[in-house]
């Protein structure tokens, strides 16, 4: 297959060809500027050992270029029509296998270690679906593989939110969910008119590159990402007050005070002013509350 799929007359073609129409419930909106897809696989930096997990390929425009440049391409699809459609155009790729599935059911795990080579570097790569970004992305985060990077397409606005840093007004407990597992960092800002049908809101292409350790140490990771869910509850509220009515109401005040200043974090801020390692110190100084 030689001819790029990613153009609004190619894309329309195929899709006539096929008899679809695209779903807005599964957040089909295809990509139709070849630029911008140069601009993906630049930022992926893909040698040609690498595998790639693509998630929700459509009908192939990024896989495609996937295909051009790695060992393998792995495309996770819900829609059974355009699984249909991919097994049609890439007949005759053996690098490229179409799973038909819903990608927050996989088991990443068994995925991985079934379709790619036991060592190969495996990188991700999609122009996700916006109605599910959060989730797809904590699970590739929380999966505990290691990936390579992950790149993909979100909302402008979600991108701004995972790679915020503190004191910025976008920095919330997304940004530390995702912080924690990688550095994040947006590649560029895509208009709505790359994709077809444009979608109601820009678009940015988040590049995250995983950290080998979480960014900090913390004596139990579930209560620490409890804290910083609790403390971002009321945004306008002081990180003490959040965290004294939603986690840990039964706590007298001078000792949560005490453990507010043992962590060296003053109980007046708010939780967007505090950095993963101070949120990390105060989790420690908590935990023991919690247990008892
Ligand atoms: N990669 C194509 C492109 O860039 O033109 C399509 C991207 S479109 C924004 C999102 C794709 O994800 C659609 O093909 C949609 O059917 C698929 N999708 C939606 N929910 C999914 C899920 N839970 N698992 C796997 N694919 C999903």
């Amino acid at each position: 297959m030689t001819k790029n799929i990613a153009s609004p007359g190619k894309t329309k073609a195929l899709l006539r060809e096929h008899g679809l129409s695209l779903k807005k419930s599964l957040g089909q909106n295809f990509l139709i500027d070849a630029a911008v897809l140069d601009r993906i696989t630049e930022v992926l930096q893909l040698s040609s050992g690498d595998g790639v997990l693509e998630i929700g390929p459509g009908i192939g425009a990024l896989t495609q270029q996937l295909a051009r440049r790695a060992d393998r391409v792995v495309a996770v699809e819900i829609d059974e029509r355009m699984v249909k459609v991919l097994r049609c155009l890439f007949a005759d790729e053996e690098r490229v296998t179409v799973i038909h599935e819903d990608f927050l059911k996989v088991d990443l795990n068994d995925l991985i270690s079934e379709q790619f080579k036991p060592g190969q570097r495996v990188t991700v790569a999609a122009n996700l679906p916006y109605y599910i970004t959060t989730p797809i992305l904590l699970k590739l985060v929380h999966s505990g593989l290691s990936f390579e990077k992950i790149v993909v397409m979100v909302q402008k606005e979600v991108a701004e939110r995972i790679a915020a840093s503190p004191g910025d007004k976008n920095y919330g407990s997304l940004s530390i969910a995702v912080q924690y597992y990688a550095h994040a960092s947006t590649a560029l800002t895509v208009p709505k008119t790359a994709f077809l049908p444009n979608p109601k809101v820009d678009s940015a292409v988040l590049a995250l590159v995983m950290r080998p350790d979480p960014a900090v140490e913390v004596a139990d990771e579930d209560f620490f990402f409890k804290v910083v869910r609790n403390a971002f509850k009321q945004r306008r509220k002081t990180i003490y007050n959040n965290l004294s009515r939603n986690l840990l109401p039964n706590v007298d005040k001078p000792v949560l005070m005490a453990c507010f200043e043992n962590s060296g974090i003053d109980p007046k801020r708010r939780a967007e002013t505090v950095s993963l390692r101070e949120f990390a110190a105060l989790s420690d100084e908590l935990l023991p509350l919690a247990r008892h």
